[in-house]
């Protein structure tokens, strides 16, 4: 099996050698798929995973704007289109200055996995630039938003491909890309997904995938008859997924400890309660402030500059950052600190030695495509919703995204327990992701 393994890696290599974090995602995948595959007459002799591995369109493009003091700026764009087979292309995009390709197609993808793991209608993409939102005007993202939208339009639509947010992209952006692309189309439709709640937006989107991770966590947790009562949780980032986890960790009796950005994080002993989580929530989405700034409001708690919070003793973490911000030394202080359980909300946020780890200690560790897929079901129904011109309530859209977690956990169970009982979920995550559009894909013949 090892061989036929990295005979497979070998032919991804040969392609993509240049693009790390890729390669990273493919091989995860593959260590789980190609074993299941080797099983299953069917899929013998259609190169079903090399074709799964090659994005069906990878644009990028230039993006010029004028900054404040009247500079011409250029940036550049991107859209990966990885996978159409079970539906239109769906995935969001990031604005951060290490955007390249290599991230693009990691993120679109495992989005391609996570996606099928919904049961929604939606194929796989992810796109973005190299803008860094940090430090810009209103006026500038705005600009800049106007002119990454004047040539992403042409190869999006609410049929083709529904872009959404990530890292740099919020409710803000997802505005300024939305006018632009109901100005140069003429029309309006459910092209973007994280939209304003007066204009088509969903209740509960901002919140899914940080809600969605720790409902996730509990599923696991419940598997132990335990739950997030009286947990000490520690938490990395502090923006939209980790605003959300934490608010859910909050309302179901746990104890977070932490929450970070680039520049370090702060350990509050005492609890980040509702109260103080809604000063992040003002400092980082209103003031665009910096996490450190929370220790001048709140003396008891300590800022640590240029760190991450894994070394802080908790029984559950969640990883809400960014990729690769959990390595195997992160991973043996948490188990050696007595953690029990660890549900990714942000995306191969732990390294392969990181997870390796859990596995080997037997922990509960969910993948993000499993764990963090909460978001885009919901933005899934935010696409239902504007194709039928139609709202559903607050608790009508947190019931189904609850279900939909619980369908996630129960189908990783379904394909990733061991002969000794011990979940293996992102083996679960993996094969079930992968059935789902393989079978679609040999279903239309080789396009
Ligand atoms: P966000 O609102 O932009 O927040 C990102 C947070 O991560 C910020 O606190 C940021 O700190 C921190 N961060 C970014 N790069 C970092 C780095 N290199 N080192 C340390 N901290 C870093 O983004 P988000 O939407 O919460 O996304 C977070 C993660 O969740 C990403 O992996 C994303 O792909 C994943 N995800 C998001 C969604 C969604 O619906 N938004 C859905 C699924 C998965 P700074 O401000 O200092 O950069």
């Amino acid at each position: 099996m090892k061989d036929i393994i990295e005979g497979f890696m070998d032919l991804v290599k040969e392609r993509n050698g240049h693009e790390p974090e890729f390669l990273q995602a493919v091989e995860e995948v593959a260590e789980t798929v190609i074993p299941y595959i080797v099983q299953h007459d069917i899929y013998h002799g259609k190169n079903i995973l090399l074709r799964m591995v090659e994005p069906e369109r990878a644009i990028t493009f230039r993006v010029c704007w004028v900054d404040d003091s009247g500079e011409i700026q250029v940036n550049r764009g991107y859209r990966v289109q990885m996978n159409s087979a079970i539906g239109p292309y769906k995935g969001g995009l990031r604005f951060h200055p290490t955007v390249n390709m290599s991230i693009l197609k990691f993120l679109a993808f495992e989005q391609v996995f996570k996606n099928s793991l919904t049961t929604l209608p939606m194929g796989g993409g992810k796109g973005g630039s190299d803008f860094d939102p940090k430090g810009k005007s209103d006026n500038e993202i705005m600009r800049f938003c106007h002119s990454f939208m004047s040539e992403l339009f042409r190869h999006i639509g609410h049929n083709t491909d529904v872009p959404a947010g990530d890292i740099g992209v919020g409710a803000r952006e997802i505005g300024f890309l939305f006018g632009m692309y109901k100005k140069l189309r003429n029309e309006f439709t459910g092209v973007l997904t994280g939209k304003g709640m007066s204009w088509g937006g969903s209740l509960i989107r901002p919140e899914a995938t940080g809600y969605g991770t720790v409902y996730f966590a509990e599923s696991m947790l419940g598997t132990k008859d335990d739950s997030f009562k009286a947990k000490r949780v520690v938490i990395s980032g502090s923006g939209n997924v980790a605003q959300y986890a934490a608010e859910k960790v909050i309302q179901l009796g746990g104890k977070v400890l932490t929450l970070s950005d680039s520049s370090g994080y702060i350990y509050d002993a005492d609890g980040i309660d509702a109260e103080k989580l809604a000063f992040v929530m003002e400092l980082k989405n209103i003031k665009r402030g910096r996490i450190s700034e929370y220790v001048k409001v709140y003396p008891n708690a300590t800022f640590v500059s240029g760190k991450t919070p894994w070394e802080v003793v908790c029984d559950v973490a969640l990883p809400c950052a960014t990729q690769n911000e959990l390595n195997e030394d992160d991973a043996n202080t948490l188990l050696s600190n007595g953690c029990m359980c660890v549900s990714e909300g942000a995306n191969m946020p732990s390294t392969k030695e990181a997870v390796t780890a859990f596995h080997k200690a037997k922990i509960l560790f969910a993948p993000g495509k499993a764990s963090n897929a909460g978001g885009v079901a919901t933005s899934g129904l935010e696409m239902t919703q504007n194709s039928l011109r139609f709202n559903w309530t607050r608790n009508e859209v947190d019931v189904k995204l609850k279900e939909i977690m619980a369908n996630i956990h129960d189908t990783c169970i379904q394909y990733g327990k061991d002969d000794d009982g011990y979940v293996d979920y992102v083996k679960g995550a993996n094969i079930a992701g992968f059935v789902k559009v393989a079978d679609a894909m040999l279903a239309q013949g080789i396009v």
